[in-house]
């Protein structure tokens, strides 16, 4: 490195590349600072913050009331484990329920931890509850799915890159077609304790459920005894428009997974909720973690609360989903045939590229070139999740950018 300019932006890719795993490809932009919907590299370019990383800053990078709730805290307690009470915690749980709309909650840390959470509540409600004999409980799931990176977790993906070499996996769960209610079904058995979907899939591409289809699930689910969790880590507060997807459905689920913006950007939370009759599964020694529901977690969780109601992201996501929606369907038209599909709800859009007119990767590469931070998924969709505190100004410039990286593409 030379040391009289400072290491730039290439030595730090060198550096992680070489003593990283080779698990992750990123973005060639080397990310220094951040502030609420801009990002800067080493070099002081800037960059619209597109992709809100999956949704977990969707205050915005270091929301000053976010640092100072993190800061605060930090005077006073971070860390005690769950054997103690704390003055974080509970308030923290209280307002989770009271704006989710069940009884209990139960903190973790990452996603994955809160839907491996649902799993275990979920089959000892099916042998405790529904009385499903003992090692037989079924969780049906969605091909396309995503919940998380544990070896239980990509057991059940239908992702080849996810799951090879990683076996063998826990048994107990089956597969249906997202959004289609016969092959709901056709998987059920009396074993089955739960249904455990995302609201909209989002690692799949951004996929919305058709019309009705979790309504029907709803009812379907009360009729056979069957657990409806909704995971949510990535759709939930705010992201749609709504503060929960499910929202957007007309029903409400059993039990509910949050993770990523629940930490306001700074921290890993999650959560599984659940009224009484489900979470009381749960008693003394069976689940826990050691960071889950810290009091640092909890003070800045509490906050980011607050947050998201008190400046109305959750209004603003559904003013201006439409609005970046719309801007994407004008390139589209633009830029046909490359671009099969802009689909989404709210702050949320997947952008379909057709493989056979461009690559998804190099079009996010080039955007990045031009200061725009976004992120493809299953190498045909790039994917639009902004901070909710986005402006219309800052979205006509990412989208403007689109155009261009766009046009000069079929133009190829
Ligand atoms: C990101 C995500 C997870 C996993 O969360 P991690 O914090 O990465 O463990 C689970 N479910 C959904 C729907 C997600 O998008």
């Amino acid at each position: 490195m030379d040391s009289q300019a400072g290491p730039g932006s290439g030595d730090y890719v060198a550096l992680e590349a070489r003593h990283g795993a080779r698990n992750y490809q990123p973005v060639p932009v080397v990310v220094d600072r951040a502030l609420d919907c801009l990002v800067w590299d080493v070099e002081g370019r800037e960059y619209i913050d597109m992709m809100g990383a999956y949704s977990a800053v969707s205050h915005g990078h270091l929301h000053p009331r976010l640092v100072a709730a993190a800061r605060a805290q930090l005077e006073r307690v971070a860390v005690t484990s769950r054997a103690y009470y704390g003055t974080t915690l509970g308030p923290f749980l209280a307002r989770l329920c009271s704006l989710a709309g069940f009884e209990r909650a139960l903190p973790m840390n990452t996603g994955a931890e809160a839907v491996e959470t649902a799993i275990k509540c979920a089959r000892r409600w099916g042998y405790r509850v529904k009385g499903i004999p003992d090692g037989q409980a079924v969780i049906l799931v969605a091909r396309g799915n995503f919940h998380g990176r544990t070896s239980t977790i990509v057991g059940f993906s239908s992702e080849p890159s996810y799951r090879d070499g990683f076996g063998p996996f826990a048994p107990g769960f089956r597969h249906f077609d997202f959004g289609d209610m016969a092959s709901v079904r056709a998987a059920a058995g009396p074993d089955t304790c739960a249904v455990l979907v995302e609201p909209i899939q989002g690692e799949a591409g951004v996929i919305v459920p058709p019309p009705g289809f979790f309504r029907e699930l709803r009812e379907w689910c009360t009729r056979e005894r069957v657990l409806l969790i909704d995971d949510e880590v990535q759709a939930g507060l705010g992201r749609t428009g709504r503060w929960f997807a499910f929202e957007h459905e007309g029903m409400r689920p059993d039990a509910l997974v949050l993770g990523k913006a629940l930490g306001g950007g700074l921290l890993p939370v999650s959560a599984f909720l659940a009224d009484e009759p489900v979470m009381g599964v749960f008693d003394p020694g069976s689940h826990g973690s050691t960071f889950g529901g810290n009091a640092l977690a909890a003070a800045v969780a509490l906050e980011g609360l607050r947050v998201l109601q008190e400046e109305r992201l959750v209004e603003r996501a559904a003013e201006l989903g439409p609005y970046l929606m719309g801007r994407l369907k004008d390139v589209q038209r633009a830029a046909r045939p490359l671009i099969r599909d802009v689909r989404g709800r709210g702050l949320w859009v997947g952008v379909d590229i057709d493989p056979a007119q461009g690559s998804a990767r190099r079009l996010v590469e080039q955007l990045a070139q031009r200061g725009v931070l976004s992120k493809e998924t299953h190498e045909t969709v790039i994917r639009f999740a902004p901070p909710l505190t986005i402006t219309p100004a800052l979205i006509d410039r990412a989208v403007d950018i689109f155009r261009q990286v766009a046009l000069q593409a079929i133009r190829r």
